[in-house]
């Protein structure tokens, strides 16, 4: 089914959704919404289509003189915002990821920054839960980069339990995944940690 088939079925599937509401679905408030709405799951949900292959492609290769044998030395990217949808109430959560990976001194292969941003940004466009899409993530870096170690780490506040009370909106719901010498060297997180803390922060923050 493409987007176009799918609008045309959600459209009147979620009026159906506001009548079962209690909601008189032709009041001029709300004649629209579900247009918008079906536009708005469709976005939400556009991650479903893409292979995050597609986004780690582009690979790059460092000279064999600027990344020795024996090197541990980490890529980072933290805060990377994103905002993705709880398969379990259809309602959003929304947070940071920080990750880092060990590129491999035998293949030297490294991805574009912000390819890892892309990557995050596939996986939160789909029904999720935040220990799965942690876990995706992680799995996606390690199949495709072949790196020594990788470690992810989602923050997120859940707006299923925020609105329902279940949790405030200053708690966070926080989920790690590690692969290779991540799971044996306990050091590299202990060094992924600190360079967390050593983050340049704009003035006002
Ligand atoms: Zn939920």
């Amino acid at each position: 089914m493409d987007r176009t088939e799918r609008y045309e079925k959600l459209v009147p599937l979620l009026r159906e959704v506001l009548v079962a509401l209690g909601e008189d679905s032709h009041r001029e408030g709300i004649e629209r919404t579900p247009q918008r709405w079906a536009d708005a799951l469709l976005t939400y949900t556009a991650g479903n289509e893409v292979d995050p292959k597609e986004h780690l492609k582009v690979i790059f290769q460092l000279e064999e003189d600027d990344l020795p044998i024996g090197s541990d030395d980490l890529i980072m990217q933290d805060h990377i915002e994103f905002t993705s949808t709880c398969e379990h109430h259809i309602a959003p959560f929304h947070g940071v990821v920080h990750l880092a990976y060990i590129p491999n001194p035998e293949s030297r292969v490294i991805t574009g920054l912000s390819k890892l941003s892309r990557v995050v940004d596939v996986f939160a466009r789909r029904l999720q839960v935040q220990e799965r899409m942690t876990q995706q993530i992680a799995r996606a870096i390690d199949e495709n980069l072949r790196p020594l170690g990788v470690i992810v780490v989602v923050q997120a506040a859940h707006f299923c339990m925020v609105q329902r009370g279940v949790q405030q909106r200053s708690s966070a719901t926080l989920t790690t995944a590690r692969r290779g010498l991540f799971l044996t060297n306990p050091d590299l997180e202990a060094r992924f940690q600190n360079y967390l803390r050593l983050r340049v922060r704009p003035k006002d923050d």
